[in-house]
């Protein structure tokens, strides 16, 4: 089973070794994350099951009989596109052990009184378009397809354009919406990105809930002016404003952490300077700043400390500064009788698991809307991700794949 787990990571990732110095790049909706997927369909079909796309690109591989056809599918999965120069086992490792577990479950004769569903999802990363999750908001109904349309990547082509790329007619996307009573559950297998699971000598993390953002751009305006004849007290440099935010905004992450339950952080991440030249003073700066916990009360609250710094350092360096906030969505809660299932499916299995919170986004917070949702993390190295060294060890995807079946079976079996 570990072999054919290696050998088929590489089919999935379109490689026959997983070294690989530049990564991954395997855009949504890009020919790249097309074969891919045609790679997850080959796969799907030679373990036996039948292969669907629907309106946004989603790949369904579904296992039912003449018998259960008519009942909710339990499923499980996740996506195969990358981020630029990414790794090869975010995304694919949850749809890896899918596939895996129905291998296993197929080795055992086992007949489903429920269909089996390992779902890949289109484009998930948001590194084309800025939008992540497209192919789960469409599946989930949560895919705003007016506003969507017309964005753009970083050569001009549009979201609509790029789905219609795949033969695919973005008038028809919303049709990948599919009923609550089509499915159970869903439950996503993805690598850790961190290392809690690691650290607390544990086999997989349970997952309670997927911190989302609070994203703010600040835009601070000041003065540009030469460097060389305006004297220190006669400045509005934005850069210098902007600097003790960007210190406050670390450090009081780091003390709202440490006196709360749930961990909160918080990152100035990007910086754009006018005019950016050696002899004039900054007159313009816009700073992205990204705030998350699954605490939402947490980062409003420290979105309006933020904002009180802002306006003492108006005051202190003469520049105006307003607040834009472009992202705010609530925390997703996932469903806890299917954490519970999982931890205890581990134990069953002799595998110990640490229950946590994901920093990062996934399709399950789509799925969660909708479905009665779970998700578990595999430990991934010194928590590397979106990285060519990106690596989980097929041990640990064994792991993984074995509590996927045992979650499987449970949930379709007598
Ligand atoms: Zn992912």
């Amino acid at each position: 089973m570990k072999q054919w787990l290696q050998h088929t990571l590489e089919k999935l990732n379109l490689v026959t070794t997983m070294e690989q110095p530049e990564g991954f790049t395997r855009l949504g909706y890009t020919d790249e994350e097309w074969e891919a997927m045609a790679a997850f369909t080959r796969i799907a079909e030679e373990l036996g099951l039948t292969v669907t796309q629907d309106a946004a690109g989603n790949r369904i591989a579904r296992w039912e009989t003449s018998e259960n056809k008519h009942k909710p599918a339990v499923a499980t999965g996740s996506h195969v596109d990358t981020v630029k120069y990414g790794g090869g086992y975010d995304g694919v490792a949850g749809v890896l052990c899918g596939l895996g577990a129905i291998k296993l479950l197929k080795q055992e004769g086992f007949n489903p009184l429920a269909p089996i569903e390992v779902i890949c999802f289109a484009s998930e990363e948001s590194s084309r378009f800025g939008i992540s999750t497209i192919g789960s908001k469409a599946m989930s109904g949560k895919l705003d397809v007016d506003t969507l349309a017309s964005v753009e990547d970083e050569n001009g082509v549009t979201i609509k354009e790029a789905v219609e790329s795949r033969r695919l007619t973005w008038a028809n996307v919303k049709s990948a919406e599919r009923r609550s009573e089509d499915l159970a559950s869903f439950v996503e297998l993805h690598i850790e990105q961190g290392m809690r699971v690691e650290r607390a000598k544990r086999d997989f993390g349970a997952v309670t809930a997927i911190a989302c953002p609070i994203r703010l751009v600040l835009h601070i305006e000041g003065k540009a002016n030469h460097t060389g004849t305006t004297p220190m007290g006669q400045r509005q440099d934005a850069l210098v404003a902007a600097a003790p935010i960007i210190s406050f905004i670390s450090e009081r992450a780091n003390e709202l952490s440490e006196k709360s339950d749930l961990p909160i952080v918080a990152t100035a991440s990007t910086i754009e300077l006018k005019p950016n030249v050696m002899t004039v003073i900054p007159g313009q700066l816009d700073l992205g700043i990204d705030i998350r916990s699954v605490d939402d009360r947490l980062k409003e609250q420290l979105e309006e400390e933020i904002r009180d710094r802002c306006k003492q350092v108006e005051q202190r360096f003469d520049v105006t500064i307003d607040v834009e906030k472009l992202v705010h969505n609530p925390s997703v809660h996932l469903d806890m009788n299917v954490h519970d299932k999982l931890v205890s499916l581990g134990e069953e299995l002799g595998l110990t698991s640490l229950t946590l919170e994901s920093g990062a986004g996934h399709d399950v917070m789509n799925m969660a809307a909708k479905w009665s949702t779970g998700m578990i993390f595999i430990p991934c190295r010194e928590g590397l991700s979106h990285h060519p060294n990106e690596h989980a060890s097929i041990d640990d995807l064994y792991k993984g794949t074995t509590i996927i079946t045992a979650y499987l079976r449970k949930e379709t079996g007598e």
